[in-house]
């Protein structure tokens, strides 16, 4: 069996999963941007995260730099939610929930 290059994280010996981190220090990495202690580009800068691979700059939240949608994944995931909030409006109207609108 040939031994593949499998990428190893930037601190320890564990396999890299995303942005040059294993889980572990990916995660601590994804604590220091959420809890504002460092930013996303400090932390590159510093060398203990991968630029992120995507094109242009991707805001600082976490949540988003996993996944880089394309734009008609984006279209239609917005289209389900459009359709979601407003199954979710008319119940409300139904159950006299009042002025409660979603836009
Ligand atoms: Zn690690």
């Amino acid at each position: 069996m040939p031994k593949q290059k499998r990428p190893q994280c930037l601190k320890c010996k564990n396999l890299a999963l995303s942005r040059g981190l294993c889980r572990d220090h990916y995660a601590k990495a994804y604590y220091l941007i959420r809890s504002g202690i460092n930013t996303e580009q400090e932390l590159v800068e510093s060398g203990e995260l991968l630029p992120s691979r995507g094109r242009g700059r991707r805001p600082a939240n976490p949540e988003l730099l996993e996944d880089n949608p394309t734009k008609s994944e984006l279209r239609s995931l917005v289209a389900l939610l459009k359709r979601v909030l407003i199954k979710i409006e008319k119940k409300l109207k139904e159950k006299g929930g009042g002025n409660i609108k979603i836009t």
